[in-house]
């Protein structure tokens, strides 16, 4: 595949919830252009038998299991990738979960550990591995944030809100960490194949499709090409900003 494959050689990556899903796409396609990779979930199994999945296709991977939420485990994090690797280079804020439930029936407990997740856990991430780069004067974060952030969705008060927060952790961010040659940036994903889409009732599933101008669901590879992208020097002069992966669904 030529020169591209080398566009991540000798950088070393952590990516959050990254067993299954949208997570696993990123992990893989950056090992692909070279990376080496930290494959970290809640999920500890998942977690081993993805970097197990990747060595096996001659791609550097190794697994650390880590609850995002967990301040300690998070700091664990990205000491294991230093140690394991050398440096710490890309930090993806990937982990996710949902709780949908219109506002009267969402519990109180529902609304903050999305909360918790999404933003404390991207902040979390974020703090750890600036802690490394800042000493390296380089680093990418990518942060996983979605359209939901953007548009608002019906039945996500809590996802939506930590959505769209994570753009403001990411301006922030960006804003303090340039002097240190740490670019921070986000993507917002539109409805991508994955477990989180599946769990959606089919017709609310069929509504958004309809208002996807160009006519399909996103893939997780579709998601994994934007933050190569974000995660490579070929935005080196990027930082701020968010990308819009999601078909021109709310453009
Ligand atoms: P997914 O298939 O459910 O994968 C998310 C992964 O994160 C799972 O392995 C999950 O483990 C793990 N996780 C959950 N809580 C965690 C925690 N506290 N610490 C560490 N890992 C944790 O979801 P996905 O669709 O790939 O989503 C990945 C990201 O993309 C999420 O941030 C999501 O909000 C965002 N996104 C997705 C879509 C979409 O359409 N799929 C659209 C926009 C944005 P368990 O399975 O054990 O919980």
């Amino acid at each position: 595949m030529g020169m591209e494959m080398n566009l991540l050689d000798g950088r070393a990556a952590v990516v959050t919830g990254s067993a299954q899903g949208i997570g696993l796409a990123i992990a893989t396609v950056l090992a692909r252009h070279g990376a080496s990779v930290v494959v970290s979930d809640v999920n500890a199994e998942g977690a081993e038998q993805a970097a197990a999945d990747l060595e096996a296709q001659g791609l550097k991977a190794v697994a650390v299991p880590c609850d995002v939420t967990d301040e300690a485990a998070v700091e664990a994090l990205a000491d294991a990738c230093k140690s394991a690797f050398g440096s710490l280079d890309v930090l993806v804020n990937n982990a996710g979960i949902t709780r949908d439930a219109t506002m009267p029936k969402m519990t109180l407990e529902d609304f903050k550990k999305v909360l918790d997740v999404h933003l404390t856990g991207a902040w979390l991430g974020t703090r750890a591995a600036a802690r490394i780069m800042r000493e390296q004067r380089r680093g990418a974060i990518v942060n996983i944030s979605s359209i939901s952030g953007k548009a608002g969705n019906f039945g996500q008060t809590n996802y939506s809100s930590a959505k769209a927060g994570m753009i403001g952790l990411t301006k922030a961010s960006a804003r303090e960490l340039a002097r240190h040659q740490i670019r921070v940036n986000a993507i917002q994903p539109g409805p991508i194949r994955t477990a989180m889409t599946a769990a959606m009732p089919p017709e609310a599933l069929q509504k958004m499709l309809d208002n996807i101008p160009l006519g399909r669901i996103g893939e997780p590879e579709d998601i994994a090409n934007a933050a190569l992208f974000l995660a490579s020097d070929l935005s080196s002069f990027i930082t701020g900003i968010t990308v819009e992966v999601a078909g021109g669904r709310h453009m």
